[in-house]
This record gives structure tokens, sequence and C-alpha cells, in this order.
């Protein structure tokens, strides 16, 4: 899946919460999280790598909501530090802990829902609200600032030079000597073009080739 990969948080976490702090936990949270913030959903490869990632506490630890959380792995996600720090304490869901967000203010739960009936990605990877309470989240968090859109646009662009180079490698494998070859020469010679071309927008959005 391109974005926003089904998560699945792990049974168990290994260490008593009452013991260990929750900065124990990162590498396995950011195994269960796919590398990935789970806001913004971009690769900790795309942002610096793991040691430039956080650990939010979805739930937020703070008084008055959720102090008791503190140490909890399973109120754990990653994050990177846009988002993260965007987020700090907002909870405009309540006390209770079953609820997540309320007249479309919020969040989801990463693990809980399958973020691709929120959230969609266009093109130029910018994400637009499918339903509540993504809009809030794109707002609250800033998931369309530039950078975190050009993560995403070069993602795509990957993808599709992968899925060009793969049909020209077929194509190439399908020649034969027959009467056909003018006919694949052309469409392979198209085929390359397009491969050119998505290298050429990949370039734009890095900035020009040294
Ligand atoms: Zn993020």
């Amino acid at each position: 899946m391109t974005f926003f990969p089904t998560i699945v948080r792990r049974s168990q976490y290994i260490g008593e919460p009452k013991v260990y702090t929750y900065r124990r936990y990162k590498s396995e949270i950011a195994e269960d999280c796919a590398h990935r913030c789970v806001y913004c959903d971009c690769h900790c490869n795309s942002l610096g790598g793991h040691v430039l990632m956080e650990l939010d506490h979805f739930r937020p630890k703070s008084v008055p909501h959720f102090p008791e959380l503190e140490n909890e792995p399973k109120n754990l996600v990653l994050a990177c530090r846009s988002c993260n720090g965007r987020k700090r304490d907002d909870w405009p869901a309540g006390k209770a802990k079953e609820t997540t967000h309320v007249d479309g203010l919020g969040y989801i739960d990463p693990f809980e829902t399958q973020r691709l009936l929120y959230f969609n990605v266009d093109e130029r990877g910018t994400l637009a609200a499918k339903k509540d309470p993504a809009a809030y989240m794109i707002e609250q968090l800033s998931l369309n600032r530039p950078f975190a859109v050009a993560i995403r646009a070069r993602r795509l662009l990957r993808g599709k030079l992968h899925a060009a180079i793969d049909r020209l490698a077929d194509e190439l494998r399908a020649m034969d000597d027959s009467a056909h070859q003018a006919g694949q020469l052309r469409q392979i010679a198209d085929l390359l073009q397009e491969a050119n071309q998505a290298l050429r927008d990949l370039e734009m959005e890095d900035g020009p080739a040294l």
C-alpha cells in the first residue's frame, strides 16, 4: 500500500510499564508503525532516520488528560517532530478513553482505523479529508506542509517510474524476430520516454541534478 498501510499493534510489549519509562518502547513502536509517522505518513528514512522520530502519547499524558497512561506502550505511536510538536496536548475529545473525536474535532487511532477511509492522497501528494475528523487533523497538524507533500509526491513518482521500467522489461522479454518487431520497438521507445519524464519530474521535486 503506497500510503497509510494497515498497521497492527503487537499483543504484548516486553517490559512492564511500571518498571520502564515510555522511551524504552521506541524500537517496538517504530516497527509496529511501519517506521512511518502515523499522521503525515512520511517514512523515517525521508526525515533523517529514527533518531529524529519521536513517540507521541496518542492520548496526551498531561494533566488533566491521561497522566496514568504516561508509560503505557499501547498509548504510544511513532510521530515526526513536526506532527508531534503540533499535536502536543491537544485532545478535544474529553476524558472518556474510548472516544477519540467529537463533532469533527480530534484524532483517529491509527491502530484502530483504516486511515485511507479518512484521507485521500492526490497525484501531487496532497492529503484531502474524506470524513471527520480528517479535516481537523490536516489543519491542526499541518499535514499538507510543503515538505510532507513533497515526500509523498516523490513516493508517487518513484512508483510510476518503477511501473514504467517494469513494463519496458516485459516488452523487451516479449520481443521476437517476427514482423511485429517494429511495433514493439515503438512501444519500448514510448515507455522509455515515459520513464524519462517521470525522472524529470522527480528531479524537479528534489532540485536540479548536479
Ligand atoms: Zn508527521
